[in-house]
């Protein structure tokens, strides 16, 4: 097989440049919790493809749900003639999400057009403008999405114009708004809203109820809730992109249960199809069925394949109970990394639920992020075969996002790379 070093300079003359690598290794193999290049080294996975394959790697009933599909049909486009388990998903999806109420879903390929779906009905199903969103937010890189994302680098350099009536408030950043109480924190962006803006002019407030590329933000207890209360009152649709939180990845099926929050709209993609493309917009029948016929859709949205793997990948984390592996993993990585905090004054804070957790790196005695260091310990790791990745709008945030399906022993074994990382 052709090396990684020589499919590195192939790709310099090939791939756009826009597009980078974590690691310069080119994949021959992925399983559970470990990844093996072309020139057979291996990298235990804490990155899953960004919050991608919590079943794991090729997971066996993905693969045969895969394999029956493709050879059955590979697209006849659910818009031109539909096909059941584009249904069985939805039906899947109405059932998993928070809210005992009617809900219809729709699907997508990407995060990024499954948000813009969302704000397409909420202004629809509203008749209102304006969006909502918040600080450190990340919702993707398509031109409605790179407005709605907070980070300037490198997701919006130079890529404006933006869409507009776009609104951003602060969000509850416990570590770096003083501690401020989720009530106090959620008047203070509401506050915004209403002076600036005006409720009466707002679709929805979108919020990822843990903020991932933002820095896995943990926002404090009770902003979610008052968030929620504030959109009822009014009439502002009230999304949560889960996107990155999904499928049982935070030890819950969604990250919004842990609060009892009941989004009117949310948005799903990453974990939902084991590594196939699929996202979705799941919500109250009342705004979903708002919109006109047609005006929903899309060539690849639900793609056979795609909604065969998120069957099977449904599946797996029920027999799996991959929520309650979250939970376990969090046990031990959060023990972990609360050992490391205690010896290392680098770190400010260990955060996030389930198998989301993060560190904040900053200089010690302070509060001043350290994205210099926060490089040179997850390239420490990289080299020492830990697939580790960085998040926040400070570059200062190691994120941990292994498979949920991945061993003990492979757990242990990233963190004893992780644990030497930090020297
Ligand atoms: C990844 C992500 C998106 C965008 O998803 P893509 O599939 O990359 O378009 C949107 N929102 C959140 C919270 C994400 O983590």
């Amino acid at each position: 097989m052709t090396s990684s070093e020589e499919l590195h300079k192939r790709r310099g003359a090939a791939v756009a440049r826009g597009v980078g690598s974590v690691i310069p290794a080119y994949v021959a193999t992925a399983s559970g919790g470990t990844i093996t290049d072309v020139d057979g080294r291996e990298w235990i996975d804490f990155a899953a493809g960004i919050a991608v394959t919590n079943v794991g790697n090729s997971a066996p009933a993905v693969v045969e749900a895969v394999r029956a599909q493709v050879e059955r049909f590979t697209h006849t486009c659910f818009m031109v003639a539909p096909y059941e388990s584009y249904v069985a998903v939805c039906e899947q999806l109405n059932a998993l999400t928070p809210g005992g109420f009617e809900k219809r879903s729709a699907l997508f390929n990407s995060g990024a057009e499954a948000v813009e779906n969302a704000v397409k009905i909420a202004r629809h199903a509203t008749g209102r403008p304006a969006v909502v969103v918040f600080d450190h937010a990340y919702h993707g890189r398509t031109n409605l999405t790179m407005a709605l994302t907070a980070k300037n680098m490198p997701y919006k350099h130079r890529f404006g114009p933006f869409a507009g009536e776009i609104h951003r408030v602060p969000m509850s950043y416990p570590l770096r708004d003083g501690g401020l109480d989720g009530a106090t924190a959620a008047a203070r962006a509401i506050e915004l809203v209403e002076k600036q803006v005006g409720a009466e002019n707002v679709a929805a407030l979108l919020i990822e109820p843990i903020q991932g590329e933002g820095g896995f933000v943990v926002p404090a207890p009770g902003f979610l809730p008052a968030l929620r209360e504030w959109a009822t009152t009014a009439g502002v649709v009230f999304v949560a992109d889960e996107i990155q939180t999904g499928f049982c990845r935070t030890g819950d099926w969604f990250a919004c249960q842990h609060e009892g929050v009941e989004p009117d709209l949310i948005t799903l993609a990453k974990g939902i199809a084991g590594g196939l493309p699929l996202a979705a917009v799941t919500g109250r029948a009342e705004l979903m069925d708002a919109v006109h016929v047609g005006g929903l859709g899309g060539t690849y949205g639900g793609n056979p394949i795609a909604c065969a793997a998120a069957l099977a990948a449904i599946e797996t984390m029920h027999e799996l109970d991959l929520a309650g592996a979250a939970r376990q993993i969090e046990a031990v990585l959060g023990a972990r990394l609360r050992a490391i905090a205690a010896r290392d004054p680098r770190i400010a804070e260990v955060r996030g639920r389930g198998a989301m957790l993060a560190v904040e790196i900053v200089v010690p005695g302070s509060l001043t992020p350290d994205p210099v260091a926060t490089a040179a310990i997850s390239a420490a790791c990289h080299a020492a075969g830990l697939l580790t990745l960085t998040c926040g709008t400070y570059g200062n945030v190691l994120r941990f996002l292994p498979p949920l399906v991945i061993s003990a022993d492979e757990l242990h074994r990233g963190l004893d790379i992780l644990d030497a990382a930090f020297g």
